[in-house]
């Protein structure tokens, strides 16, 4: 590969002072998504599809919802190596991204995105401005779509079956699906 995505991940960390991954060469068969809760100077939520062997990533400042009323603001942000999806810790003062990172949920995903009724892949998908995706999380499932418009990239619950409006889920279910912890119990 003549180029390398996680040059500016790497750029803008010092791996002798942070925790989080150096990132290397990794191969999924079934790709993975993730959030993490991040409380850095804003707290914001960070949804990563892994897409060509690494993490395409935006923050989320108000999170996902598994309401289709609500669109989120999403901020589309540098690649991330595949091994941030395990990732949960803290980052140092100083550093980027300073603050508390919890696995707020991960799973599996399948992309969905259809143009003309043909499967767009997603690279090409993200290139365009559009991506579907069919979520296989502890707690997020279903339909998400996430679409580039005039104001940013929008994050969406699309309508189907496992649509709930009945609560908000980031209240609902706060804590970390690898440790247990609530981000405020993490040190
Ligand atoms: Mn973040």
């Amino acid at each position: 590969m003549s180029q390398d995505p996680l040059k500016v991940y790497r750029e803008k960390r010092d791996f002798v002072a942070t925790s989080e991954p150096k990132g290397g060469k990794a191969v999924h068969e079934n790709r993975i998504f993730v959030i993490q809760k991040h409380s850095a100077r804003n707290l914001h939520y960070d949804f990563r599809l892994e897409v060509d062997g690494v993490l395409k990533s935006w923050a989320v400042p108000k999170g996902p919802s598994t309401n289709p009323k609500d669109k989120r603001l999403a901020i589309y942000t540098e690649d991330h190596p595949l091994e941030y999806a395990g990732y949960e810790g803290v980052i140092p003062q100083g550093q980027y991204g300073a603050g508390k990172v919890i696995v707020w949920d991960t799973g599996h995903y399948r992309n969905m995105t259809e143009k003309a009724g043909q499967v767009v892949e997603m690279g090409r998908a993200l290139e365009n401005g559009h991506i579907s995706v069919w979520l296989e999380g502890r707690k997020l499932k279903g339909g998400y779509a996430i679409t580039k418009t005039s104001r940013g990239w929008i994050l969406v619950k699309m309508n189907d079956e496992l649509v709930d409006a009945s609560k908000d889920i980031l209240i609902a279910e706060p804590r970390s699906v690898l440790s247990g912890r609530t981000i405020e119990e993490v040190f």
